[in-house]
This record gives structure tokens, sequence and C-alpha cells, in this order.
């Protein structure tokens, strides 16, 4: 999963970006997830679903037109990306979390001192004398900005553990994101961002969370290391035809 993080004060176009760059990153046959910072709590004040997170910590509410899963408390980013399985995640919100890149939303000139950590892949902002006067790099309502804001995203949305061990010889995790943006670094640096397992369907890399990463890696361990005369799983690449329209067939009819 690659994550990009949308930032800025109120009313800088951050909800309208998020917007229209998870539109574009679906368009260009993505998966996306969307996780909002906000200081409200939701209200579920005189509902059953209230009643029940009055004494249970985990509610879910399954309707026909959606679902959601209520954890009660705060939980931070880490554990509410677990849930999903997705090629990009966007973050709206979160400023302070250092572990992944960021797209400023600017509303007015000295706005990106106070926003600007060192993690910002570029600006962008809603009002047009902003790029005139080269404040912000692209114009949120733009559609050839939005095509290469979105082209950005793509190439270098990243995440880093957050574990700060200090392996990579950064100290923290935030060091090495700050030497990743600005380009003197990749991610593979960061001794845990090597993927344990890769998975390609139809030529199509599928982007595991270290949850899935690992529970698909147990379960092929768990199927192949039994067979006779294969030689060793390390490092081994296995493909697996689905061919058998037929038999799928059948499974599908039963
Ligand atoms: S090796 Fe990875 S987890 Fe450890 S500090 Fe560096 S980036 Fe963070």
């Amino acid at each position: 999963m690659k994550v990009i993080g949308i930032v800025g004060f109120k009313k800088s176009g951050k909800t309208t970006l998020t917007m229209s760059i998870a539109r574009s990153l679906m368009d260009r046959g993505n998966s996306v997830a969307v996780v909002k910072h906000s200081s409200e709590p939701v209200d579920h004040r005189n509902t059953d679903t209230g009643q029940f997170m009055e004494e249970i910590n985990w509610v879910a509410l399954i309707t026909p037109e959606n679902s959601e899963i209520i954890l009660k408390g705060n939980h931070n980013l880490k554990e509410i990306m677990s849930y999903f399985l997705v090629d990009f995640l966007i973050v709206e919100g979160f400023k302070n979390l250092k572990y992944f890149p960021k797209i400023v939303c600017l509303k007015e000139e000295d706005e990106k001192n106070a926003l600007d950590d060192g993690l910002v892949l570029f600006t962008a902002g809603i009002d047009a004398s902003l790029k005139e006067k080269k404040v912000v790099n692209y114009l949120v309502s733009e559609e050839n900005d939005l095509e290469e804001m979105v082209s950005q995203v793509e190439k270098r949305a990243f995440i880093l553990p957050d574990m700060n061990c200090g392996k990579c010889g950064y100290g923290n995790c935030y060091g090495l994101a700050q030497a990743i943006v600005k380009g003197s670094e990749v991610q593979q640096k960061c001794v845990y961002s090597q993927d344990i397992i890769s998975i390609h369907i139809n030529k199509k890399r599928v982007y595991l969370n270290s949850f899935m990463s690992q529970l698909y890696q147990n379960v092929i361990y768990g199927m192949f290391s039994p067979l006779k005369n294969i030689g060793s799983l390390e490092n081994a690449r296995i493909e697996i035809d689905l061919n058998s329209k037929s038999e799928l067939k059948k499974q599908d009819n039963s």
C-alpha cells in the first residue's frame, strides 16, 4: 500500500483535493481508501448504535447501502490502516505524522512555513492568484494540474513503518522519510520495507498490508513446504495459472 497525506488549514481545499485525487487514482485502475482526521466526535447519541457503544467496544452497522465498523476510543492510524487492502491510502489531516509524504493545501502565502516539515511533495491551492504568484505548484481545479499531481502521487507516495529503530542510519523514520522526499534515498533503505512476499495477478502488483503479507506468507509456506523435491522456498518465485475455466464455472454454478 502507498500512502499520501493531504494537510492544510481550514477551507484550504483539502477535501476537494482528496476527492479529486481519489477519483483520478480509481480512474487509473487503482483501489483507494481515505482516512480523515476529525476533532469532532461522530454523533451516535439517541440511536441503537449509540446505546451499544455505551458498553461495547466494537460495534458494526450493516445496511443495504453501506456498512460501518465503530471502534470505541481513539485508535491510531496504523491500526486503522490494517483494515484496508488497497493500492493507495489518502490520509486527510494528521499533519503531525512524519512517516509518509504530504501534499500541502494553502490558502495564504504565509501558511507554507507552518506546514512544511520536509515531507512535502508539492503544494496546491484553490485560489488561482497563488499559482500566478508561484506560492503553490498546482491549482486544485485545473484538470492538467490534477493529472500531474496524480502522476506524482502514483510515483512518489510511500509509507515507512514508524518503528523508529534507527537501522537505516537515520535515527528515526522521519529522517529517512525526509531523505526519500528529497530524492536522496529510496524506501528500500528501511530494513522493514522490503516486502516479505510480492503477489502479481494478471501482471498487476497486489499491494498487501503487513498483516496480510504475513498471512499470505504463512499460508504459502504451509502449503508448499511439505512438498518434496522442490528445493528451498527462500526467495522462491511461485507461478499459479488459473486457466481451468470449466472447473471455475462448475464451482460458480454450485
Ligand atoms: S529502518 Fe525503517 S523502521 Fe527503522 S528507523 Fe529506519 S525507516 Fe524507521
